[in-house]
């Protein structure tokens, strides 16, 4: 099922409009796109504020991302959207956009631990980043093009986020739930960090996918390095050379 045109110039209006009002690109940042049918998808243009999109500003292109009637020329980003659409074929809408506080985990390269909140391990699992790639280039689709396969949700690191769907109303729940994950972390980090789940809580909520359908992609939470502690584990870094200093006193002291 493909949306209509005109509907989802409506849709890409609409998410655009939200897009920007909740902080979640600044200047002319991201895009939004929906897939039309198997050879077309109407895409955002280069150079417009999301909260200025109007109903005739979306482009139409093709899988190579030609503008097909138009001479205007979509986001050099493009390319994102339409590796996601090669790669998934039950997709019809991705948003790219450059939530601040999911981003500055990547630059911070600190995990993204987003199996922390029940909600999350159902819908979202563990959000995977991908490597740097420059933007504008081949290596930017190519950067995410396993992780896509695998997760409706993704990092590109220092540069923004992917998250797909059935339609833009599924993308953006997706990319809200995704920063507003990382805004929950921060403060959890302020005040001692993160704990996780236990093992067997997070099988029993990722069993839970079943229960309430969930469709969409999510990589398993348990493969998320922070569930190798145990929750109350310190987190803190361990200082090696004090702790190899201590050993060798008391390895010397029962000689
Ligand atoms: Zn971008």
């Amino acid at each position: 099922m493909f949306q209509s045109e005109i509907e989802a110039r409506k849709d890409i209006v609409r998410y655009s409009h939200k897009v920007q009002a909740h902080g979640l690109v600044a200047a002319t940042d991201g895009n939004l796109s929906v897939r039309l049918s198997a050879d077309r998808v109407l895409i955002t243009p280069s150079s417009l504020r999301k909260e200025d999109m109007f109903l005739e500003a979306p482009i139409v292109i093709d899988m190579n991302g030609n503008p097909v009637d138009s001479d205007r020329r979509p986001s050099t980003e493009h390319k994102v959207h339409l590796e996601a659409y090669r790669q998934r074929g039950d997709i019809r809408a991705v948003i790219h956009a450059h939530p601040p506080r999911a981003i500055a985990f990547t630059i911070a390269e600190a995990p993204l631990d987003t199996c922390v909140l029940p909600e999350v391990v159902v819908n979202l699992g563990n959000v995977p980043v991908a490597p740097y790639a420059t933007p504008s280039t081949e290596d930017l689709p190519a950067s995410m093009r396993d992780l896509i396969r695998e997760s409706d949700a993704l990092m590109l690191a220092r540069h923004g986020s992917v998250t797909v769907g059935s339609d833009l109303s599924e993308a953006f729940k997706k990319l809200e739930k995704l920063e507003h994950t990382a805004e929950i972390l921060i403060y959890a980090r302020l005040l001692g960090g993160a704990k996780s789940f236990p093992l067997e809580e997070l099988n029993r909520l990722q069993g839970l996918r079943d229960f309430y359908g969930v469709k969409s992609k999510a990589v398993a939470c348990a493969r998320n390095p922070i569930n190798e502690k145990r929750p109350g584990e310190e987190t803190a870094d361990v200082d090696i050379d004090f702790l190899v200093e201590e050993i060798v006193k008391r390895v010397k002291a029962n000689l």
